[in-house]
């Protein structure tokens, strides 16, 4: 592979092509605007520029990983040379069948396509592609620089051909991969969200304040960091988008969306993006 080409600059995207653009020689960045694009490399060489300042990235990766990126607000030319296009487009099944079609019709035959959807089915999103079998799904964790795993989604129509690519592509990468059968929420954001609305439920009832809750998993259980403050980080919009359709499609009642959860949304208390969600955040 040598052409990348990485679909939505937002949280995901952005560190998917930082990622990229460190073993590839070649990534395209697309957005809708210009304004997000830019957004995408500006923190993108922020993250650089953090890595080079505590020792962990080189001047010279710093900078081939710079050269290797292409900001571009045509769909066309990200994608025209394309031997991996990855997708980090909002979570919204419709949306994403509409961008792959649309792929279709400038990428290479051949070209390798995945979706780093958190959650929704990876066979669905496939189904009215020309070439289903070279579809997959890369699920990345956030912060994409940092976090080590990558969930590889298979879905019923990827070939394994297919799966050996994505598995190589997440070896160059330096990521670990883990290979999950495609199922409503993969392995990890089913039992994270199971976690994480149980956890929210606590504070509806006052078992605990939110900083407890989160203190009881890391110390008694080792978790790197607790669930409410991963909530905040990931966005309470997006977690609530992912209960909503895994309540949806497993009929579990572990996955109804709490009503604090809805109200905070709808009060705008997104978690870290908006400065308040379970803690208070500093705006960039
Ligand atoms: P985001 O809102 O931060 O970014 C989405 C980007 O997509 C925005 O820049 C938006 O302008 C762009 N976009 C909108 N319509 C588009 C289109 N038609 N074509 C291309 N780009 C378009 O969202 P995010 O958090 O980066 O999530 C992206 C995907 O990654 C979702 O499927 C989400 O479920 C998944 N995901 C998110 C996380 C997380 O922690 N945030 C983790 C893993 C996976």
């Amino acid at each position: 592979m040598k052409h990348i080409a990485v679909l939505g600059a937002g949280t995901m995207g952005h560190g998917i092509a930082q990622v990229a653009a460190g073993a590839f020689p070649s990534v395209s960045l697309y957005d809708l605007g210009q304004e997000e694009v830019d957004a995408g490399l500006a923190r993108i060489r922020q993250n650089l520029d953090k890595g080079v300042d505590r020792g962990k990235v080189t001047t010279e990766e710093r900078e081939r990983c710079l050269s290797a990126l292409k900001g571009t607000t045509s769909l066309a030319d990200a994608v025209s040379r394309a031997d991996l296009v990855i997708e980090a487009a909002p979570e919204i099944m419709d949306l994403k069948r509409r961008i792959f079609s649309e792929v279709a019709r400038h990428a290479p035959s051949d070209a390798l396509f995945a979706s780093n959807t958190s959650s929704l089915s990876v066979t669905e999103i496939a189904a009215s592609l020309p070439r289903p079998d070279r579809f997959i799904g890369l699920h990345f964790f956030n912060p994409v620089h940092i976090m080590a795993l990558v969930e590889v989604v298979r879905a019923e129509q990827t070939s394994e051909e297919t799966l050996s690519l994505a598995l190589a592509f997440a070896e160059a990468i330096g990521k670990e991969a883990v290979v999950v059968r495609d199922s409503p929420g993969f392995a990890s954001s089913r039992l994270g969200i199971a976690l994480g609305l149980e956890a929210i439920r606590m504070v509806e009832e006052n078992v605990a304040s939110p900083h407890d809750i989160d203190k009881a998993m890391e110390l008694g259980y080792r978790h790197l960091m607790g669930p409410l403050r991963l909530t905040d980080l990931v966005g309470l919009d997006v977690r609530l988008g992912i209960a909503e359709y895994l309540h949806e499609t497993l009929g579990s009642e572990a996955f109804r969306p709490p009503d604090l959860l809805r109200q905070m949304v709808a009060a705008g208390r997104l978690g870290k993006k908006s400065g308040r969600g379970f803690y208070e955040w500093p705006i960039d």
